[in-house]
């Protein structure tokens, strides 16, 4: 803990954070750090994940309402606790975290102290988007895979290649669906034991029933989107399961229940809300890079300074060929 005089040094110092003013508009704003009051700890902020899921509110759509208050959509940061209220026994000065919320596209964070994730130190000096990881292990944990189960991925992305690289970790033998050609090629370097180029669904359709004809156990569908919904409905087996792990948050979807009662599939919405589980998922992601098989770097493909926060959403929002995490560095 640190004495007072220290933690009124270190609140006086300025804070640049990036905010939301509009749609498509950030602003980095310099205030003084602040207080750091009862249950609670200030982190200076090495990096923060662009979630493909903060898009929408990037984009602007009508429910939402700006400015944004500053540090918003950060969800995934990482950094180094700096100071703790006297009453935190949790946390020390100097210690690696995985922060939980809203705020951290910023260089400091003042957070209830519960809100930070320990990391061990051996993670230092490594990219850890620490929500986006814990949503991987949190997706595979309610798939509830066994070992040697023929896994589908559908998506590309950065969570559909950490699920296969956890799912291929864990013994599964898996198969990634991806319209993009290096995403494809980085899945197999994950692990994946094949993949589906999905461009044209009638052909990925085809390539799928080649390789599993009476589909796959567990289909793990990434992306948030109709046609990738699609697919990935088709490719479970009878009595298969179907795990829909995309945000689906731009309205309705369709699907064919007719198909799905035929083939008797369990469907689950693997998104957590209770932030007990996100904990969770990121001390086990910290596990597994802290292990090694896990390499948080090999799927964070973009990084950029604080400044440049704008580039960051609107490359996420392109999403182009190669762009599997881009990253927001403050250290
Ligand atoms: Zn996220």
């Amino acid at each position: 803990m640190l004495q007072p005089e220290a933690v009124a040094a270190m609140t006086a110092r300025r804070n640049v954070r990036a905010r939301l003013v509009a749609p498509r508009r950030f602003e980095l704003a310099d205030r003084p750090v602040g207080r750091v009051r009862e249950g609670g700890a200030l982190v200076r902020i090495l990096g923060c994940g662009v979630c493909a899921s903060s898009l929408p509110l990037w984009e602007g759509r009508p429910w939402f309402d700006y400015p944004r208050p500053a540090g918003e959509p950060g969800h995934e940061g990482w950094g180094i606790v700096e100071a703790v209220a006297p009453d935190v026994t949790e946390l020390s000065p100097g210690d690696l975290v995985a922060t939980l919320g809203l705020d951290a596209l910023a260089q400091y964070l003042v957070c209830p102290a519960t809100e930070c994730v320990r990391l061990p130190h051996r993670l230092a000096g490594r990219p850890f988007p620490g929500e986006a990881l814990g949503c991987g292990f949190n997706v595979v944990r309610r798939a509830g895979l066994e070992p040697a189960q023929r896994i589908a991925v559908v998506g590309g992305g950065f969570l559909g290649l950490l699920v296969g690289a956890i799912a291929h970790h864990l013994g599964a033998v898996v198969v990634v669906a991806s319209r993009r050609a290096q995403a494809r090629q980085l899945a197999e370097q994950l692990g994946a034991a094949a993949t589906i180029d999905s461009n044209d669904p009638e052909t990925a359709l085809a390539r799928a029933r080649r390789l599993a004809p009476k589909g796959w156990d567990c289909v793990i569908e990434c992306t948030g989107l109709q046609a990738p919904l699609d697919l990935a409905s088709e490719l479970v087996r009878e009595r298969g399961r179907l795990v829909i792990a995309g945000y689906h948050q731009d309205g309705r979807r369709q699907v064919d229940m007719q198909s799905w009662n035929w083939r008797g599939i369990d469907v689950v919405n693997a998104h957590e809300r209770d932030p007990a589980r996100y904990r969770q998922g990121i001390q086990e992601a910290a596990r597994a890079a802290a292990e090694g098989w896990l390499r948080p770097e090999q799927l964070v493909s973009h990084s950029f300074p604080l400044e440049e926060v704008g580039a960051a959403f609107e490359l996420v929002g392109r999403a182009p060929d190669g762009l599997t995490k881009a990253v927001l560095r403050m250290d």
